[in-house]
């Protein structure tokens, strides 16, 4: 690495949005020290795994992919490996022991230390580890290589005040710490200006943004806030928790005209019984008021969730409550997990744990529901017109583009003279299915560079001026997109 060359790297990321948005900083930051993108991990100087302890396995997948990098090591003994997230925070001892070639680990409070650290390792000779237990600074305050130019990830807050005894977080990411709200509309005014059309909140606790910040500063407030920024056509968030959701956040989502129409709110079990197992405060049908409140007051609302099947305790009883809140709930879409122990949460050590075959048999069930609920709620928006932000060419079908609706449903419509990523469009619908729909452009919208170049779009209103009644989301989760 002492070569004068430009140095490549190649960052793999596991687990949630946060940890993408970390990996953008992480390429962010590299870049500002001179390397460049690598196609692969075989061609890169530097490999860096941006890891997860949440998602099932997260840690077998990441051995496996170290132990497959360790011939390379051999034939390029310059070559750098380096391992963060919240999966280095967990087993930062243990990885330098069972992956003795990793030169770097570092923990979720300090992404920023990643080039020094590498350059430590030129220095001394020796791999490198530095855990902090404090964040250093927030991921936003750090250069960023974007993945999409016209689309960014804001985080408003890091880290989580609540004990859910499933989640590893609380240990990983520490206590809640808010951002300043002028700080964090600097942030979205600077990416507005870099032509950025959509931002997403992000937090582990989104909605309780604030709690911790002198002057009461609250979650409605900064989605006002943001109702003003001129150019952001479209605001998200996520993760809120169904216990911070007072009727002021409600209105704020339905008055604000860039806040989408779109809610992600885990339900995690309908069974009161596994909810307070779990640690969660509310119980289910205060989460079915939740969804009614929301519901009324934002007509056009899309609804996902996640669901936690085989939950310690979990009884065929406390399951069927879940069908029954999943089906009142109507939900377009859902992540569903199978419960795996993590290890070092009160859950992993409770002795009531349901057997791999129950769980199995559940899971099938669930998500053979929660395929028809999707395709319900897609069915009706066959015939309709939305707004959709063009994301980029299909994977599957490279005659066809791919984008969002405000509600986030995944669309595939052919490819047109004049429309590109980052450009919005008219599409109207011609096929549902549970996961995304199929349709048509029938006019041109905005060009990618966001300079207009047909009729103005209306902030989810179709043509003839009613609201677009984008009922249903498509919050798939990837492998189950088809494109
Ligand atoms: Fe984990 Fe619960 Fe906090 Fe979400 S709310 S990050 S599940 S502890």
């Amino acid at each position: 690495m002492s070569e004068r060359r430009q140095l490549t790297y190649f960052v793999r990321t596991f687990g949630c949005q946060m940890n993408f948005h970390d990996s953008e900083r992480i390429a962010g930051l590299l870049e500002s020290r001179g390397y460049r993108a690598a196609e692969s991990p075989e061609t890169a100087d530097l490999v860096v795994f941006n890891t997860c302890a949440v998602r099932e396995h997260a840690g077998d997948r990441l051995y496996g992919h170290l132990g497959h990098l360790a011939s390379l090591k051999r034939e390029r003994p310059e070559f750098r490996i380096a391992v963060g997230g919240c999966q280095a925070q967990m087993d930062r001892e243990r990885l330098l022991v069972k992956a003795s070639h990793v030169d770097v680990v570092f923990g979720t409070h300090n992404l920023a230390s990643l080039p020094d650290l590498l350059e430590r390792v030129e220095l001394t000779g020796r791999p490198q580890a530095e855990i902090l237990e404090e964040t250093e600074a927030f991921p936003s305050c750090l250069p960023s290589k974007r993945e999409r130019s016209f689309r960014a990830w804001v985080t408003v807050s890091k880290g989580c005040d609540n004990t859910c005894t499933f989640c590893v977080v609380p240990a990983l990411r520490g206590p809640e710490t808010s951002r300043r709200p002028e700080e964090v509309l600097a942030e979205i005014e600077g990416l507005v200006a870099d032509g950025v059309v959509e931002v997403t909140l992000l937090g582990q606790n989104v909605n309780s943004y604030g709690h911790d910040l002198s002057g009461r500063v609250k979650f409605s407030d900064l989605l006002r806030s943001l109702g003003g920024a001129e150019g952001l056509r479209r605001v998200r968030f996520t993760s809120p928790h169904p216990k911070d959701f007072p009727e002021e956040t409600i209105r704020a989502i339905a008055e604000t005209p860039n806040v989408c129409e779109h809610v992600h709110l885990p339900l995690q079990s309908g069974s009161d019984e596994v909810l307070r197992a779990m640690r969660r405060s509310y119980r289910a049908q205060r989460y079915l008021r939740l969804v009614e409140s929301l519901r009324n007051a934002v007509p056009d609302l899309a609804l996902t969730t996640d669901l936690i099947v085989g939950f310690p305790g979990e009884t065929e009883r406390d399951f069927a409550d879940t069908l029954r809140v999943v089906e009142a709930s109507r939900f377009d879409a859902a992540y569903t997990f199978i419960y795996s122990p993590r290890p070092g949460t009160p859950a992993a050590s409770m002795n009531n744990q349901v057997a791999p075959g129950v769980i199995q048999e559940r899971f099938a069930r669930l998500v053979e529901l929660v395929e028809r609920l999707g395709l319900e709620a897609n069915r009706p928006l066959v015939g309709r017109i939305f707004e959709v932000l063009v994301e980029e060419v299909s994977i599957k079908n490279p005659d066809r583009l791919s984008g969002r609706t405000r509600s986030n449903k995944l669309v595939h419509f052919p490819k047109r003279d004049g429309i590109g990523a980052g450009g919005f469009v008219q599409v109207r619908i011609d096929r549902a299915t549970p996961h995304y729909l199929v349709g048509e452009a029938v006019e041109r919208g905005r060009n990618p560079e966001g300079t207009a170049s047909g009729e103005a779009v209306d902030r989810g209103r179709n043509p003839e001026g009613t609201a677009s009644g984008e009922a249903g989301a498509a919050a798939v989760s990837a492998g189950e997109v088809s494109r």
